[in-house]
């Protein structure tokens, strides 16, 4: 009883406040409070990762969750389609198996595939298992005498990603993956065993650095069999290892991204995008990578048409597809919207689970740094905010940031995103759900904020400009870990140069 009493109460205070806000206070204000108070969001978010699950572009499940998207912007009354895109080459595990033996005992530890690697027959790929360390190149070269690594499994040795190693740890093996990679694919390996980076043989897989060209099989093997086996090879045991890869593969194909709008009333024609991924890797559910800033994006929109907001520009909110895979979605929304890219304000994206949005990556924007922090002050008290000029490579922003289109990437703390990254444990309990909250009050801001200025005083750049902030920045290796530099150098994705 006390408890309806206390609800009432709440009810009345806040319709009250709701009513004062809208007489006194601008869109932007209404919108804060209407985001703050209890939304959807989170029971959106329980569906799309418990009922629907991991949903790889290319599975039923990936479809299922385009539908299931459309379904909540329609049911909110927001104009949404489906735009078709290419996938360059579809590519799922259907099953996989490893056994360690030698003459005396053997072992069968968990393992998984990187994505695009080939599969093998019903025998497998059996080869000799020879421990590379870190693989690096001093590794490599005192290992390859007499071309001993030629037809063999490499077992590579990788650091514990944990919360503590967190973003930065994350991005290091990516790097170090860069040149593994290529060593092995120089010295004929037969295939690259990494050793799971997180403990308690938790598996999770990501994108080789060759991303769809990838030539070499890689599996990822939990980390506790790894350590057993390289500590086996240390003692002078001679191992095998046979992996049994059972691939679904195919060459091109047509995916959806889920592409929903608010028209403005006074510049129509000029847009402010929000965008994230719907697609996930199919080991966990993709609660924090990226589900919770999918539903994040369906809940603005939901909550301005719920407020009868009727923004300056045009608002669209982008589910971007095959972002895994390569970044395949926003390349495609890219090139379908190529006309209009000298229209596109801002292009905004969000990435990292659930860590608190501490600020925005600006992506060698300087020019844009001041109307960012002026469209912040209404949720300073969720601040403070930085904006970096570093241009991250490795998400949806890239290809509208290649394009000279302005971009923001959501800075957010690095929370729980490192250690559950693409793994199995990437699951709802894993989300924070309060902080998911007032990231979306913080998006929101920032959304209608630029959608409602009276001018942009900025501009689409130039190829040159792209040019300058390439090489300004020194993004290139980072290009590289994503599989993304060869089609920049070969002019075939990014602004013509
Ligand atoms: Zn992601």
């Amino acid at each position: 009883m006390k408890k309806i009493t206390f609800l009432l109460f709440v009810l009345t205070a806040t319709s009250n406040l709701s009513l004062a806000t809208s007489i006194f206070n601008s869109d932007v204000e209404n919108l804060i409070a209407t985001m703050r108070a209890p939304t959807p969001v989170i029971t959106d978010l329980k569906q799309l990762t418990d009922e629907i699950g991991g949903r790889l572009t290319g599975t039923q499940a990936n479809k299922n969750a385009v539908n299931w998207a459309l379904h909540k912007f329609h049911q909110a009354k927001v104009s949404a389609k489906k735009e078709s895109f290419t996938m360059p080459k579809a590519w799922l595990e259907k099953s996989i198996s490893a056994k360690v033996f030698n003459g005396s005992f053997s072992f069968s530890p968990r393992i998984v595939a990187m994505p695009f690697t080939k599969g093998t027959d019903y025998q497998g790929l059996t080869a000799d298992i020879i421990n590379i360390n870190k693989g690096d190149s001093q590794s490599f070269n005192q290992a390859n005498t007499k071309n001993a690594l030629k037809g063999k499994w490499l077992l590579v040795e990788t650091a514990v990603l944990d919360d503590e190693s967190g973003i930065h740890g994350l991005f290091q093996e990516y790097l170090d993956a860069v040149g593994i990679e290529e060593r092995a694919l120089a010295v004929e390996a037969a295939g690259i065993i990494y050793m799971s980076s997180r403990s308690q043989n938790l598996l999770y897989r990501h994108l080789p650095s060759t991303g769809a060209d990838n030539e070499v099989p890689i599996i990822v093997m939990g980390r506790e069999s790894a350590l057993r086996t390289q500590r086996l090879l240390n003692s002078g045991k001679k191992l095998k290892l046979t992996a049994k890869i059972n691939i679904f593969g195919e060459d091109s194909y047509q995916a959806d991204n889920v592409i929903a709008e608010i028209k403005g009333d006074t510049y129509p024609d000029e847009i402010v995008l929000i965008g994230a991924h719907i697609d996930s890797f199919d080991l966990g559910t993709g609660a924090l990578d990226n589900g919770s800033n999918v539903s994040l994006v369906i809940d603005i929109a939901r909550q301005i048409k719920k407020l009868d907001i009727v923004p300056k520009r045009t608002i669209r909110f982008a589910l971007f597809n095959g972002e895994e895979q390569g970044i395949y979605g926003s390349l495609g929304y890219t090139k379908t919207h190529a006309e209009e890219l000298d229209k596109h304000v801002i292009a905004a994206t969000i990435d990292i689970g659930t860590g608190a949005i501490n600020g925005f990556f600006v992506n060698g924007r300087e020019d844009i740094k001041t109307t960012v922090n002026h469209v912040l002050t209404p949720v300073a008290d969720l601040g403070p905010f930085i904006l970096m000029n570093d241009p991250v490579v490795g998400t949806d922003n890239y290809d509208f940031m290649m394009q000279g289109v302005a971009n923001l990437v959501a800075s957010q703390t690095d929370a729980n995103y490192a250690s559950n990254y693409h793994a199995e444990s990437d699951t709802f309990d894993k989300v924070d759900q309060k902080q998911l909250k007032l990231n979306s009050v913080i998006m929101a801001a920032t959304i209608l904020g630029i959608a409602n200025l009276e001018t942009i005083p900025w501009q689409r750049q130039t190829a040159e400009q792209v040019v300058n902030m390439v090489d300004k920045y020194d993004i290139e290796a980072s290009m590289k870990t994503f599989g993304l530099h060869k089609s920049w150098t070969e002019n075939t994705r990014g602004i013509k140069h």
